[in-house]
Formats: C-alpha cells, sequence, structure tokens
C-alpha cells in the first residue's frame, strides 16, 4: 500500500497525469458483473481491434514438410484436445477464409485441393506466399522458432528464435534415450541439432575441457544472434524439471571430464551438468541482450510432466538477482497455470504470451485468461500464435487464422465486459489491446515502429 501511494504522489509532482484520467472518468466502484450493453461495446471494440496489427511472439511458420520447423517431433500416439481434432470446423472456416477452400470438411480427395495450393506455393519458392499469409491477417511481424530460418520466409517479417537445448545433451545419451518413448524421440533431434551447430561452428570433436565446450556455446550464440537470431528458445521442459539448481564449476568441469570422450553419466551427473550450462546459456543471452524463451505449460507427448513444466520451477532462476537484466519470456502462458504465471511477470524482467493455449481453447475461455491478465499486468503479456502445421491439410497457415481470430474476439470480450463494469473505458481497452496484441512485443524486442 505505501508503495503505492508514493507513487502516486511522484506522479502528481511530475505531473504525469495521463495514466489517471481513465481512473477520473469512473462513476463508481467497478461493479461485479458486466451489464447489457456488453454485446455493443464488443462490437465497436472488435471493429477497432481488427485493425491493430498483430506482433506475433511464437510460431512455427512452415511448410508441412520442412524438418527445420522445429527442434522436436511429436512422439505417436499423443492425445489432442477436442478444439485441435480433425473434424473442428473452424480450421475449413479458416481454409474457406484463407484460401477459398470450396468444401465443407476434409475428406481426403477433399483435402488434396488444399495440399495441392501449399504444394504450388512451396514450388513456387520465394518470400510473398507466407508475407501474403500475414497480410491477410494483419500480422506485421512474427517471431518464427526453427531450427534455421528458411528461404521462404522474409527475414524483414519473420524473426528468428533459434533453439539451444541441444548444448544439454553433448555426453553418451543411451540412459536418456531409453527413460520412455517421448526421450527415443526428442533426444536424438537435440543430438542432430548439437552436430548441426558444431559444425556450423568448425568444432569436429567435443571440446577436451569444459572451458573450450563453453566458448563453443558462447560462440554459438554470438553467430546465431549475427545471422538474424533475436532471442533463444529452451523446450527444456519435455525433457527434465525446469527447476535449475546451481552448481560450482568444478564440480561440472569434473563431470564433463568424465564424460565427454565416452561412458554413460548417471542422471545425477547429467543434470548437474545440464544446471551449470543451463546458467553459462543464461549469462550470454544476458550479455548479448537476447530474450530467453521457455516452453512452459503442458506439453504433448506421453511422458509430459505437467509439475516439471510448471513456471514456478524457474522462480529462482528469474529473480537471481545475478539474471536481473536477462529477459525472460515464459511462452504459452504456463497453461494451466496462468494465474501462477502472470503472478510470475510480476518481475520486472518476466514477460508471457498466450500462445499455444489459444488454440487449446475456445475463445469464450480465453477471455476469461485475458481478462485476468489484463487486469493485472497487461504491460506483461503478449500475443503468440504458435502456428504449426497439423497435417499436410491443415497448415500453420490455418492454425495462425485460427488463434489471430481467437485473440482477437476474446481481446474484445475481455475488455468488452471490463467496460460495462466500469473498470475503465474503451480508449483505454483499445490502449490495452495495443499493448497485448502488439506494443508490449515491439518494445521487448526493440522494433521501433
Ligand atoms: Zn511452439
Amino acid at each position: 500500500m505505501r508503495r503505492r501511494s508514493i507513487r502516486l504522489t511522484n506522479a502528481l509532482l511530475l505531473g504525469v497525469l495521463a495514466p489517471l484520467v481513465w481512473v477520473a472518468n469512473a462513476t463508481a466502484q467497478a461493479k461485479p458483473l458486466a451489464g447489457g450493453d456488453v454485446p455493443k461495446i464488443y462490437e465497436r471494440l472488435l471493429k477497432q481491434i481488427d485493425q491493430i496489427p498483430i506482433y506475433d511472439n511464437h510460431s512455427h511458420a512452415t511448410f508441412a514438410d520442412d524438418s527445420d520447423m522445429d527442434a522436436m517431433a511429436a512422439p505417436p500416439d499423443e492425445s489432442t484436445v477436442l478444439r485441435l481434432s480433425d473434424t473442428n470446423p473452424e480450421f475449413v472456416a479458416a481454409a474457406k477464409s484463407l484460401f477459398g477452400y470450396p468444401y465443407d470438411d476434409f475428406k481426403p480427395e477433399h483435402a488434396k485441393w488444399l495440399i495441392d495450393k501449399k504444394k504450388t506455393a512451396e514450388a513456387a519458392g520465394g518470400t510473398a506466399y507466407w508475407d501474403g499469409i500475414l497480410d491477410k491477417l494483419n500480422i506485421e511481424t512474427c517471431l518464427a522458432n526453427r531450427v534455421a530460418l528458411a528461404p521462404y520466409l522474409d527475414p524483414k517479417r519473420f524473426h528468428w528464435v533459434f533453439f539451444v537445448d541441444s548444448f544439454l545433451f553433448p555426453f553418451d545419451n543411451h540412459n536418456q534415450i531409453a527413460k520412455n518413448g517421448d526421450m527415443a524421440v526428442y533426444v536424438p533431434l537435440q543430438e542432430k541439432v548439437l552436430h548441426r551447430y558444431m559444425k556450423q561452428e568448425n568444432v569436429g570433436a567435443l571440446p577436451a575441457d569444459l572451458a573450450g565446450y563453453e566458448r563453443f556455446v558462447r560462440q554459438t550464440l554470438v553467430d546465431n544472434q549475427k545471422k538474424g537470431g533475436v532471442a533463444v528458445k529452451f523446450e527444456a521442459a519435455y525433457f527434465r524439471s525446469l527447476y535449475f539448481s546451481d552448481p560450482p564449476r568444478e564440480k561440472a568441469e569434473a563431470i564433463y571430464a568424465k564424460y565427454h570422450a565416452g561412458d554413460v553419466p548417471s542422471d545425477e551427473d547429467y543434470r548437474i551438468f545440464q544446471d551449470y550450462v543451463f546458467r553459462v546459456l543464461i549469462d550470454q543471452a544476458g550479455k548479448l541482450n537476447l530474450p530467453m524463451h521457455f516452453h512452459s505449460a503442458v506439453g504433448i507427448g506421453d511422458y509430459f510432466s505437467l509439475r516439471n513444466g510448471n513456471p514456478l520451477n524457474l522462480e529462482n532462476v528469474v529473480r537471481d538477482p545475478r539474471y536481473s537484466k536477462v529477459k525472460f519470456v515464459l511462452i504459452h502462458g504456463g497453461y494451466p497455470y496462468t494465474l501462477d504465471m502472470i503472478w510470475m511477470t510480476a518481475a520486472k524482467n518476466v514477460y508471457t504470451d498466450s500462445s499455444l493455449m489459444g488454440y487449446y481453447v475456445y475463445p469464450s475461455e480465453l477471455k476469461n485468461i485475458l481478462k485476468q491478465w489484463i487486469s493485472l499486468f497487461p504491460e506483461k503479456i503478449m500475443f503468440g500464435s504458435d502456428a504449426f502445421p497439423f497435417n499436410e491439410a491443415v497448415g500453420a497457415e490455418e492454425t495462425f487464422w485460427l488463434a489471430s481470430r481467437s485473440a482477437r474476439t476474446a481481446t474484445a470480450a475481455a475488455l468488452a465486459e471490463l467496460v460495462s463494469e466500469g473498470a475503465f473505458n474503451e480508449e483505454k481497452a483499445l490502449e490495452l489491446a495495443r499493448r497485448y496484441l502488439h506494443d508490449n512485443a515491439a518494445m521487448l524486442y526493440g522494433d521501433k515502429r
């Protein structure tokens, strides 16, 4: 309470009255129930919100057959939420809206129409196709999580986020792979990415000591940033807990010396080593001013641990004074821990986005989450599509559509209720919408638009 009143006094002393105007406009305390004017306010707001160019904090913009779309792959037999089932009519609506798809289902003989269209675009080459998809959805800029940026993505519109989990797996991974069916899919792919980075850095074999390995890790980040990387991405929640301890360097050094030339590390030794390398990565990302993205939510696969993926595991890291200058972007809203997540963003250097959850749940539920987020820390939340190809027919194109339409309507609905309840006026509502859909991300990544 004391802090709040000091802030207010400072604002008055400095004559910074603008933020208070909307408070003055309210005639009374906000009401707990919205009124009958919600649909009308919603329509008015949505018209304006449709005009806001989106800054997409998280996507996998890609053609369906491009294996660089992710450093991971979905294990077989993963379960799917209802909204993402093949029979969701919203995907037909997406294909109609984007391409004029002439059918009402994805029966194989119909889906072929759509697949052919995408294959033709891929064969044509050039960047016009994906720029065109963004234009149709009024998406201005889009972060693309990829192993490498694709020649068909315009670097002016699609900014590269590169993966760094592979640095956690330099040793003999037989024990890791044997853990379960998910790890059997994931870990060999991490080994592949690590070898790709080694080739990029002209590192023939693992360096002889930890100092050499650290140089390799740090230099890869430098070079990836030079190639256009704007952020680093951890999918670590798929492999292990997001809780990272803080082991002394000597311990990691001894473990590296023991295993770099062969031998299967014990689980405990591997974990300690990973915890140490993780901290090297944070340190380097901080030095290079590269925000760190974390998968922090539910995940695909049969063995994903909700507990391991809970964003609260990262509290010791994001609140560590050594990393106060590092920007942490905890993507997917920590779903289903969305309330925990928004309180994580109370830390100055923590941000979140609505990617993934924005198409897991329907807009009515996304509205509830956004209403809570906007009411708490509206300057720390961003839109993310998590656009991704689900199969050859339903691609990243359709998921861009589904995610952006859902977010625009849910934002308008959340804000309409808040306006009707007397929390603030429509002008303030639109300012908050712009923050979520564009401005917060543009500020975070330093785009001067
Ligand atoms: Zn993703």
